[in-house]
């Protein structure tokens, strides 16, 4: 399904009239006959776009749109309103109501069309996000996301410095935040340690026609600036333009000769959906982390390991490749936790955590089993270098005694238990479950003949 639009008007000819242009692009189109009604459908319908009228009897456009924002349910639907007026009080009225764009009468069929898509595409990106972040908090992973807005931080690139600077100064009276002026070859030049902005601010026309047009899509594609909002002022009479650029991924259009608090306030929204989206992407992004990672150690956890495990395992099955797994538990835990806390016990976790990380290869692996419990994975390891990490985790944790917080040495040590995997041959074995089976009862053999011992599984 392409979409459903909602299209509010008071007279009926102007409702068929924006349907048949919607129809015929294929978009399911709802109708209704003032405010009250709008609000009610949109509420029960959920559309994905409502087409406003602004001059309504009763609650006028502006009015309605003020209550769709308000109104959780709605909040987010985008909303273009319709108008015969086209003066630049009205239109900031409607921005400042809260609506995404403003058209005026007599509409045109491709441009509200690009526009349309544009809202669509913008929309779906926008839900994706969201469900994505519901579900990790569904998950239990994160935390709701902030409101809040910060001080944005805008790129003017214009066609002549002249134009900037009037961008400029027409922005400072109404916008916080950073404002900067650069070049084209600034913004396609964007490197790893300096921040992209919220919004770049193009226009259409650059050096040469279109180059504006050609910079939006070259920073549409480049990963540092693929998320910024990019707004685009184009001439009254660049039709064209306007519509390639909404098909290119503009967020918003400006036409020349807007004043400066539209521009301003359009550039607003755009910086605040521009974060908003950021908060989630990071929500998300932090959430996957959550998942696989110990919080008290920093280590992987033990669903990651051991779907690493697997994918160890899997590329061994039928080669002569072997690896090697091990279970390490610190030897009588408890009565560290009995003598000098829970805190301290924590920091010595950490600390062993630590020192096996360190002492390892890079393609190892080094998991928090669960307490006290550690899972080494080796790829690519023989008996003899399995035995030699071994020893080495063994001896590096019981060498050095370990500094507490409060100037105290702590001594442990760990037992450990090692089983082989390998592709074939006689002691052929990639099962996961089974291996994890033998490193334990390996580890449970080095707890009984005395603890801080190695153990392989089969006796080696
Ligand atoms: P053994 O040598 O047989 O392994 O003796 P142990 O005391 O280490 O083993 P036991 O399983 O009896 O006790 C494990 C202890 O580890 C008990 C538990 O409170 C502690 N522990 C597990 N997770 C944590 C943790 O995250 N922090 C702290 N401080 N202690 C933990
Ligand atoms: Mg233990
Ligand atoms: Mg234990």
């Amino acid at each position: 399904m392409a979409g459903r639009i909602l299209i509010v008007d008071d007279v009926a000819t102007n409702r068929i009239v924006l349907k048949v242009k919607l129809v015929s692009a294929c978009y399911d189109v709802l109708q209704a006959q003032d405010g009250h009604d709008a609000l009610k459908i949109a509420e029960r319908e959920q559309p994905d776009l409502i087409l406003l009228d602004v001059m309504m009897p009763g609650l006028d456009g502006i009015g309605t749109c003020k209550m769709l924002r308000d109104n959780p349910a709605t909040t987010n639907i985008p909303i273009i309103m319709v108008t015969a007026l086209d003066d630049s009080e009205s239109r900031i009225q409607a921005l400042e109501a809260g609506a995404d764009d403003f058209m005026s009468k007599p509409i045109d069929e491709l441009t509200l069309l690009a526009r349309v898509r544009s809202l669509l595409r913008a929309r779906e990106t926008d839900e994706e996000l969201k469900l994505r972040e519901g579900t990790c908090r569904a998950l239990g992973f994160a935390e709701p996301v902030a409101e809040f807005t910060m001080p944005s931080r805008v790129a003017l690139i214009a066609d002549c410095q002249g134009t900037a600077i009037k961008w400029k100064s027409d922005l400072s009276t109404h916008l916080g935040g950073v404002i900067d002026i650069i070049g084209r070859d600034a913004a396609l030049n964007w490197s790893d340690d300096r921040t992209p902005p919220d919004v770049f601010v193009i226009s259409g026309n650059l050096s040469r026609p279109d180059e504006g047009l050609r910079l939006l899509s070259e920073l549409r594609s480049r990963p540092l600036t693929r998320y910024a909002s990019v707004v685009m002022v184009l001439d009254r009479a660049a039709r064209q333009q306007a519509i390639i650029a909404l098909d290119l991924g503009a967020n918003d259009l400006i036409v020349e000769d807007f004043s400066p608090r539209e521009f301003a306030l359009r550039i607003k929204t755009q910086a605040k959906r521009k974060q908003q989206a950021d908060r989630l992407r990071n929500v998300v992004r932090d959430s996957l982390r959550l998942a696989a990672i110990d919080s008290l150690t920093g280590l992987y956890n033990r669903r990651y390991a051991l779907s690493h495990l697997n994918h160890i395992a899997k590329r061994t099955v039928g080669t002569d490749r072997t690896f090697a797994v091990m279970m390490l538990d610190i030897d009588r835990f408890k009565a560290v936790n009995d003598s000098y806390g829970h805190p301290v016990g924590d920091s010595v976790l950490a600390e062993v955590a630590t020192r096996l990380q360190a002492n390892l290869r890079g393609v190892d692996l080094v998991a928090r089993h669960g307490g006290e419990e550690f899972l080494v994975a080796m790829p690519d390891t023989d008996l003899a270098e399995a035995r030699i990490a071994a020893e080495r985790l063994r001896r590096i944790v019981k060498e050095t005694p370990i500094q507490t917080a409060d100037g105290r040495q702590v001594s442990v040590t760990i037992s450990i238990g090692v089983a082989m995997g390998a592709g074939s041959g006689p002691d052929a074995c990639t099962d996961i479950d089974t291996l994890i089976h033998k490193a334990d009862a390996a580890l449970y053999s080095s707890k009984n003949e005395g603890r801080n011992l190695v153990t392989f599984t089969p006796a080696a």
